[in-house]
């Protein structure tokens, strides 16, 4: 993305209305192929509005998305081929795992018949270590084993960029430790090219290739974990 604005309120479009909020504040990133790259920064710093830009989700003020040669900021979210995974997995309550996690199939290679969706959704679930899940009823998770279920829910399809929105950060801090090493490992064995917003230091160094740090809408660094550790 370059130069890329995303701001709220009255006048959004340029105005200079005190009721502006500009959440984004001039940003250039570009995300390698198959790497992860982690966006750090304090809350409201514009993590979340830089990715629901990226998503389609929210419009640029100013500035553009492409993938590769390709302009996307006039494509609407869902002709994106991104996926998405936010806090709150938001899995559907009266479907059971099986068919939370083949949601995002139809329409891709592994959409129909149905035992090649029935084997799709087999091997997401043993990738995120739920295999035999199919059947539960997705109430009778635990909120370690709902997000396991959304992450396995958005890989499925093999998005070209995987876009997640603190994961993580509704379950207790025991199990965001346990979690975070156990996602880092299952995006690489996918392969997964991913963005990865977080306000938490030790989840950004654990998952991510490249750790970007926002302050105040700015994108202020982009380095190796191990960079940021030797000189924060
Ligand atoms: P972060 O994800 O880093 O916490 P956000 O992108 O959520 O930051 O927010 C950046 C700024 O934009 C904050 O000042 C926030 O209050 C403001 N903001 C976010 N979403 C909206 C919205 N829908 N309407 C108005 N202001 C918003
Ligand atoms: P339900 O019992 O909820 O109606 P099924 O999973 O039995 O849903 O599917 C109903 C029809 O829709 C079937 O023909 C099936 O092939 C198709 N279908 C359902 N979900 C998907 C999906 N994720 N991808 C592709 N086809 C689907």
């Amino acid at each position: 993305m370059r130069g890329a604005v995303v701001r709220y309120g009255s006048g959004a479009q340029g105005g200079r209305d005190a009721a502006v909020t500009t959440a984004v504040d001039g940003v250039d990133l570009d995300v390698a192929g198959g790497e992860v790259l982690a966006l750090l920064g304090p809350s409201g710093c514009g993590k979340s509005s830089l990715l629901r830009a990226i998503a389609g989700l929210e419009p640029l003020s100013a500035g553009s998305v492409a993938w590769g040669e390709e302009p996307l900021t006039a494509v609407p979210t869902h002709r994106r081929g991104f996926g998405l995974m936010f806090q709150d997995g938001q899995l559907f309550p009266h479907r059971d795992v099986g068919r939370n996690v083949a949601y995002g199939l139809r329409g891709t290679r592994w959409g129909a018949p149905r035992p090649v969706r029935d084997e799709r959704v087999t091997a997401m679930l043993e990738l995120v270590g739920l295999a035999g899940y199919e059947r539960r009823a997705v109430t009778t998770l635990s909120g370690g084993q709902a997000q396991r279920v959304a992450l396995a829910r958005s890989l499925a399809p093999s998005p070209r960029l995987l876009l997640l929105d603190e994961p993580l950060s509704s379950l207790d801090r025991r199990l965001r430790e346990d979690l975070v090493g156990e996602l880092g490992a299952v995006l690489r064995t996918a392969g997964t090219t991913a963005l990865y917003v977080t306000h938490d230091h030790d989840e950004a160094f654990t998952v991510a290739d490249r750790v970007g740090v926002m302050l105040e809408g700015r994108l202020v660094r982009v380095a190796k974990p191990d960079a940021l550790r030797a000189a924060p």
